[in-house]
């Protein structure tokens, strides 16, 4: 009997096919690789192997197609000890995306997502006896918006916090489905894109780093969440809470945490492991200040860049707790 869920996520699983190149190529152009490597990729899936790996009880609900790379995603899920619900489609393939990675470690990313898109929200529905542990939720937006709401639904039925990873944005999300989180993790074209759609304001995503703490937090105010942890790549995090206090244990409004020093050749999957390990230390640190889960998902992530890869570079607790002690 495998032990109960204390994370379900519910979200995407695809092949990543790597290439890693000394430059992106202009179109028309053929290059040579210097590197390839293929494994287990997809928002969801890199974010559940991110929380397993912290050591927490992790179930992955996603959907697959009835082809080879699908058994590859089941056996990759068994041997990372993820309790997989998987639904078989025989009307798409499972997922896949071609990902090049040049010398300064930036990625470009193109996917097929299949099968994801047809996770069936009856499907997530009948899962109901996963969530009946649950102290948290992670869901993405590669999958269909009504599976996500379907999670959302049965989250709030058991009391789990809802964490959502809007990513990559949907032109159709709507503001109920965001209303219903208690915590979301934008990058910055993601906050971007959220703004534009939900607050009607028009920002420079590349600008948002370097905004002061004060504006970027009125920013993120006018998101109908609770709480925004707005990911910074090598910026590192800034957390911004509803002035009404703050559920979360929070001393202060907003703050900022640094990047951690690292030495990163692929930033790959850094924000899926950031989610995923925010998600695992909300359960580890059960009790604590967010700041400290926060703290362990910036470090979590910064130690994803220095491996090729996304779900496979995702650090374990203890590596993280090792290399950045107190
Ligand atoms: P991003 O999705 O690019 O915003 O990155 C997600 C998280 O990964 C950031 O919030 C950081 O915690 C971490 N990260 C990304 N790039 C770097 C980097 N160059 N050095 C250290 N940490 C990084």
């Amino acid at each position: 009997m495998s032990a109960p869920a204390q994370v379900v996520v519910v979200g995407s699983y695809n092949h990543d096919h790597v290439w890693q190149v000394d430059r992106f190529c202009r179109p028309g152009e053929t290059r040579r690789a210097h590197g390839f490597v293929a494994g287990p990729g997809g928002k969801g899936f890199n974010q559940a192997v991110a929380c397993v790996r912290q050591g927490v009880a992790t179930t992955f609900v996603g959907a697959i197609g009835d082809d080879p790379l699908g058994t590859t995603a089941r056996a990759l899920a068994d041997a990372e000890g993820l309790h997989g619900r998987w639904q078989i489609r025989d009307d798409a393939p499972t997922g896949a995306a071609g990902i090049l990675v040049d010398a300064a470690g930036q990625n470009q990313i193109v996917v097929a997502l299949g099968a994801n898109e047809r996770l069936d929200p009856a499907f997530v529905r009948a899962q109901r006896g996963a969530f009946a542990d649950a102290r948290v939720l992670l869901v993405q937006l590669e999958n269909n918006l009504d599976a996500v709401d379907a999670a959302l639904d049965l989250a709030g039925v058991a009391g789990a916090t809802c964490v959502l990873n809007p990513a990559p944005v949907h032109a159709d999300l709507a503001a109920d489905t965001l209303r219903r989180c208690d915590l979301v993790t934008p990058n910055e074209t993601e906050l971007a894109l959220l703004l534009a759609r939900f607050a009607g304001t028009e920002v420079d995503a590349d600008a948002l780093a370097t905004l002061p703490d004060a504006e970027l937090h009125a920013l993120a105010r006018r998101l109908p969440v609770p709480c925004v942890v707005i990911t910074l790549g090598r910026h590192g995090c800034f957390v911004s809470h509803a002035e009404d206090g703050d559920r979360l244990g929070d001393a202060v409004a907003r703050y900022r945490l640094p990047a951690e020093a690292v030495r990163a050749i692929d930033t790959t999957a850094a924000g899926d492991a950031f989610s995923g390990a925010l998600a695992a230390a909300l359960v580890r640190l059960a009790g604590r200040p967010l700041i400290e889960a926060v703290r362990h998902a910036n470090r979590a992530a910064a130690l994803s860049t220095e491996r090729v890869g996304a779900a496979r570079a995702m650090p374990h607790w203890e590596e993280v707790r090792a290399r950045f002690p107190g």
